[in-house]
């Protein structure tokens, strides 16, 4: 089977191997298509109108690669239609044929459209998949390779799920669902297959976590953490342990002198307090004669963790290090042969399992946030030492029942309370594209020396959002004169993100323009105010990891979420944060309202994500799932045995 170059290339943008390994890219979501009412249109609503086009179609270029195509759409009304971008479109040959229109209505008879389809719409179906489209691929050229794989891809025709779970859960056989999935002939048919690709899922996560617990060591080294060791540390802190924070530490110093592998998930909601309690543990691990590494996911969070350990641990030091990719060769070489040397707090980023970076005697990984890290990642840095423990962080708190089932593998302790001289969060959605309505207040704040985030969902400008360059240089302009504005994103070189945030950290700044690389981990409790511009554009959670950011003192503390979108469900999203400041509660609202497929907001989380399951709705299924996982683990079925063989290597695959 011959590809063409453009089908090669689509494969790469895809990351994909071969033909076959296409199929695997699954359909964001489904739209169904159904004509619209024409006698209640609504403005601002999406419509399916049926007709034929009844002038001549005009295209203006109105700037570089970008156009507008008008045309008279007739159906039952006559609309004006305006599409963009499609300076290519044609009429059709034949003006008697019914031409399909899917886009926006605007009020009194206007569409903007989004597609346009040469044919009417019984002979397109109804149900139809949309896929990622990566780099301006075209829809239709996804939908020819997937084709043209469905058709030549026989190992289809092999099913790896054991026959039986297949029958007890009814399920369709692998390549029917994979036809299905990709061109469903029927709701129905599409709802079976989906749930035979939920049920695959789940059962792989089960069997992988069942398998950590196989892996787990029942005689390592002994650790010997004493609690007096720590006290120090606890007696020089400018605040006392909240008893969740007490807890935490003594049921991790417990796990740790096991004589088994620990491994635990620390979770607490933003702001809750779980950088105190690891510094706390690493250092006794320290005091033990053990390494520990601590790995974060951004520079700008491994710093300010440094300077946090730095200050808290004041006693170690000379032992604490801070390793990231834009370590000066020269200052690394010392530094790894201190490292090794002696046992030492290693704080960084994905540069702490690199090839040349040996600890001595790693003791305990701890990773950060550790949802923005790949099983691989993490096993890689594991892999470091001997028998090591791990101590897992994650700002979503998971209830415990839930917890137990998809952190089976971990010991969960969670900070339910937060330290008690907390002031207010409060949370406001304004409509509209600026914040001149609250400036006055913003104002105020920086009068009172406290200080102010403004977020951006860009760096740049696309033309639709605001980014963080044009904010910073509007408000440069307007208040540049009046206090220090600056400016902090991801294409900036690390030093100068460090500067900035150093700056910003000590007040130097009163204004921060940023874009999310503020989300993980960073923390100034005098910033009191956040303004978020097109927050329709980010992911609930990503927004409640945000927020996070204020609300860090006793002060009170207030969120400004801009909304420019008039699509009644971003508000009922929007709203969401404002009645709620608690992470789970967030993350399920948003995956009720998201829907499955939308993984990025998910991802966000921290709840393991699923490109078709989905934790909170298919809550039964999964404890069922879980059931079935282990009966299999058990079994002595050769097919059941190569079956989970098969995933138990998948989910390894990367690691070496
Ligand atoms: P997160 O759980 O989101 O990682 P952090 O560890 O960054 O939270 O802590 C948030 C802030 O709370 C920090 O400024 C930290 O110094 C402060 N903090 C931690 N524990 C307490 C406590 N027991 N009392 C008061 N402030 C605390
Ligand atoms: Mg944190």
């Amino acid at each position: 089977m011959t590809l063409t170059k453009n089908q090669m290339d689509i494969l790469k943008k895809y990351e994909c191997a071969t033909l076959c390994d296409f199929l695997s890219v699954y359909p964001l979501r489904y739209d169904i298509y159904e004509l619209s009412d024409e006698t209640h249109l609504v403005d601002g609503q999406s419509v399916i109108l049926e007709g034929y086009i009844t002038s001549s179609l005009k295209s203006v270029h109105y700037a570089k690669n970008k156009s507008v195509t008008h045309f008279t759409f007739d159906a039952m009304k006559s609309y004006r239609v305006s599409i963009f971008n499609r300076h290519y479109l044609k009429a059709p040959q034949d003006p008697l044929r019914k031409v399909t229109l899917i886009g926006k209505y605007k009020h009194p008879n206007q569409v903007i459209a989004s597609t346009l389809y040469y044919q009417p719409l019984v002979e397109l179906g109804s149900i139809h998949p949309i896929y990622p489209l990566k780099d301006k691929t075209p829809l239709r050229s996804i939908k020819s390779m997937i084709a043209k794989a469905l058709s030549v891809c026989q190992n289809y025709n092999h099913d790896p799920l054991p026959i039986d779970v297949i029958q007890s859960y009814q399920l369709m056989n692998q390549a029917e669902a994979m036809k299905n999935i990709h061109q469903p002939e029927s709701l129905q048919e599409l709802m079976k297959a989906i749930l035979r690709f939920k049920v695959s899922e789940f059962l792989e996560y089960h069997i992988q976590i069942q398998n950590n617990r196989l892996r787990v060591v029942h005689s390592k080294q002994q650790r010997h953490l004493s609690s007096d060791s720590i006290t120090p540390i606890i007696q020089s802190l400018p605040y006392t342990l909240t008893l969740d924070q007490q807890d935490a530490l003594h049921t991790l110093f417990h796990d740790s002198n096991q004589p088994v592998t620990a491994s635990a998930l620390l979770q607490g909601d933003v702001g809750s307090g779980k950088t105190v309690v690891a510094l706390c543990l690493a250092y006794a691990y320290i005091h033990a004669g053990f390494s520990v590494a601590l790995m974060v996911p951004t520079e700008v969070l491994a710093y300010q963790h440094f300077e946090t350990a730095v200050k808290t641990l004041n006693g170690l030091k000379d032992n604490i290090f801070i390793l990231t990719s834009s370590t000066k060769p020269s200052e690394r070489k010392i530094m790894l042969e201190y490292i090794k040397s002696q046992p030492s707090l290693v704080i960084g980023t994905h540069a702490l399992f690199s090839d040349d970076v040996h600890y001595n005697r790693l003791g305990l990984v701890i990773i950060d946030e550790q949802h923005r890290f790949g099983v691989a990642q993490r096993m890689r840095l594991i892999q470091k030492g001997i028998d090591v423990d791990v101590l897992s962080m994650s700002a979503t708190p998971i209830p415990r029942t839930l917890a137990s089932v998809l952190f089976a593998d971990m010991n969960v302790v969670t900070l339910q309370n937060k330290p008690l001289n907390r002031g207010s969060v409060q949370t406001h959605v304004i409509e509209g594209n600026s914040f001149t309505t609250v400036l006055d207040d913003i104002l105020e704040t920086i009068q009172r020396k406290e200080q102010v985030y403004v977020i951006t969902s860009l760096i740049e400008d696309d033309g639709e959002s605001r980014s963080a360059m044009s904010v910073y240089a509007n408000l440069k302009k307007a208040f540049g004169k009046q206090f220090e504005i600056g400016l902090l994103h991801g294409k900036m070189k690390n030093e100068e993100k460090n500067k900035v945030l150093n700056a910003f950290t000590s007040n130097k700044i009163a204004m921060l323009v940023s874009t999310s690389v503020v989300e993980v981990g960073v923390d100034v409790p005098n910033a009191t105010r956040m303004i978020i511009y097109d927050a329709h554009r980010f992911g609930l959670s990503s927004l409640h990891q945000l927020r996070g950011r204020i609300g860090r003192s006793e002060k009170s503390s207030i969120c400004y979420l801009i909304n420019p979108s008039q699509d009644p469900l971003s508000f009922q999203r929007l709203q969401v944060l404002v009645d709620s400041h608690d992470g789970f509660e967030i993350a399920s609202q948003d995956l009720k309202l998201r829907g499955p497929g939308d993984l990025i907001g998910l991802k966000q989380s921290g709840l393991p994500s699923f490109q078709f399951a989905n934790i909170i709705s298919d809550y039964d299924l999964l404890i069922k799932t879980k059931q079935t996982a282990l009966e299999l683990l058990q079994s002595q079925s050769k097919q059941h045995q190569e079956y989970i063989t098969q995933v138990i290597e998948q989910s390894l695959k990367g690691i070496d």
